[in-house]
């Protein structure tokens, strides 16, 4: 028999605590394309679309896929953009009707859209609406996803990715197919049961190099081959997002028809849930004050590969603003040489200095316009425009491998001893493209001050010298009492020291 399976991605991962909302042009700068058309940019990557792909020949199915929709991690989506989206999907899924055997979706699992506090659950609150409570579903996310109770109730199966950095999508894509296969085909009758960690995240954001959540990983995959245990994911959660439900969860897909899964089930959830609390002090990353890191980069001897300064808390892979420069002060006051700063996110800068030529001497007073009050205002700089690009970039690293990005206008300007990325378009260091497309090559430097947490480290950490991580202050630092939340249900740890669990 062919199955007919309704494909999507919808992926957003919103920070509530940013102005502004996202909208259907900044989907449009990563990722909006209808139909079949999305195969062909994205149907043979690292990603779930590639693995949905994968399994639709191996199965045979009729896939028909709705629409890839991809946002870089910003403000709440606005209401305009998520019911176009949505809509999509939705009247796809009408259009087929009873000819649809099954659903497969790719979505991030931290979405927040305007009047929505739970962009997945919501998402597929309105596909029941069309195909019934029985049709099954499979739905991919983030590790980084907060997985609510109404977004477990609402679709049978769901795989999320083992990996931080991640690196696990098309392999995570091809696990949901498969078991969406044996569902539609009677072999199974999956449902999944979710626990919920009191706390704001997962102690090291699911870092799948280092700490307790090592161990827990090897586990979850253990646990996948025993009978009747379909799938183990352990979502750290997303602390950017102020919502009810944030948090670690744990979901367990397992199949109804095997005598005694249910219970098991319950026991793998359990015990993971507990492991993550337990570990809740085990914090591998030491973040190092800008002073502290400046002062490290300083008697740094890059004999053996540059120095990287991890600008945690300006991620613009978390939604921070990533035009933050408290460490870029911090570099340049120390006289650092042979260094860069990458990217700072500052569309009006990057357009000016397209206006000049390589070569040219400029002043500039660049970032620290979204909100100075995390991170650093805006510097005042003189210096040499080196390099003006479109900012297109192809990745080759394990994250972005064959996959055509942009940063929009893009220039290099250097200041004394340090190149700086001047970017227009959202998008943390991911891959060493983002430099060499733009004539630095990163293993010839000394300091490499880059805006990301954590991904960095699957194509910067094979060529680093040493990693540190550096608290500048923005939008996203680790230390979350700076934040203001108000809708997250309390206690919740470590926000509140009684929480217990
Ligand atoms: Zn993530």
């Amino acid at each position: 028999m062919t199955f007919t399976v309704l494909t999507a991605e919808f992926v957003s991962e919103n920070n509530t605590f940013k102005k502004g909302f996202t909208e259907l042009k900044d989907f449009a700068v990563d990722c909006l394309i209808e139909g079949d058309e999305a195969l062909r940019h994205r149907g043979d990557a690292n990603t779930e679309l590639a693995g949905f792909a994968d399994v639709a020949r191996e199965r045979e199915w009729r896939m028909a896929h709705a629409i890839s929709a991809l946002a870089a991690p910003s403000a709440p989506v606005s209401r305009a953009a998520y019911d176009h989206i949505a809509g999509v999907i939705c009247r796809a899924a009408a259009a087929l009707g009873d000819r649809l055997d099954g659903i497969l979706l790719s979505l991030h699992g931290a979405q927040v859209a305007e009047g929505i506090e739970d962009g997945e659950g919501e998402l597929l609150a309105r596909l029941r609406a069309i195909v019934g409570p029985d049709l099954p579903i499979a739905v991919t996310l983030d590790l980084h996803a907060n997985a609510t109770a109404a977004m477990a109730a609402g679709a049978q199966i769901w795989a999320s990715y083992k990996t931080y950095p991640h690196i696990d999508m098309r392999e995570v894509g091809q696990r949901a197919a498969r078991l969406l296969h044996d569902a539609m085909a009677r072999r199974t009758r999956p449902v999944t049961l979710r626990r919920h960690v009191p706390m704001m995240d997962e102690v090291n954001s699911g870092r799948s190099d280092a700490g307790p959540m090592v161990a827990l990983y090897a586990r979850a995959r253990d646990q996948e081959r025993e009978p009747g245990i379909l799938s183990v994911s352990l979502n750290a959660g997303f602390s950017d997002a102020d919502i009810a439900e944030m948090g670690p969860t744990v979901l367990v897909t397992y199949d109804q028809g095997h005598e005694g899964a249910a219970a098991r089930a319950a026991a793998i959830a359990d015990a993971h849930a507990r492991a993550i609390w337990d570990a809740r002090h085990s914090c591998e990353n030491d973040f190092l004050e800008v002073s502290d890191a400046v002062a490290v980069a300083k008697g740094f001897d890059p004999s053996a590969g540059p120095l990287v300064i991890a600008d945690y808390a300006d991620n613009p892979g978390s939604g921070a603003y990533g035009d933050a420069t408290n460490l870029l002060k911090g570099m340049l006051d120390a006289g650092l040489t042979n260094a860069v700063f990458a990217p700072v996110i500052d569309p009006e800068v990057a357009t000016a200095l397209h206006r000049h030529k390589e070569g040219d001497r400029v002043t500039v007073d660049l970032g620290g316009k979204n909100d100075p009050a995390f991170g650093g205002g805006p510097l005042r700089l003189e210096g040499e425009v080196m390099r003006l690009s479109d900012g297109a970039f192809r990745g080759d690293g394990p994250m972005l491998g064959g996959l055509d990005r942009s940063y929009g206008p893009t220039a290099v300007l250097r200041v004394g001893g340090v190149d700086i990325l001047v970017v227009t378009e959202n998008e943390q260091m991911l891959d060493r493209q983002q430099l060499y497309a733009f004539g630095i090559d990163p293993t010839r430097k000394a300091v490499l001050g880059l805006k990301s947490m954590q991904h960095f480290r699957a194509a910067f950490e094979p060529i680093a010298g040493k990693v540190i991580v550096c608290d500048s202050g923005a939008l996203s630092t680790p230390k979350m009492s700076r934040r203001p939340y108000v809708r997250v249900r309390r206690p919740i740890w470590p926000l509140d020291a009684e929480t217990t669990f």
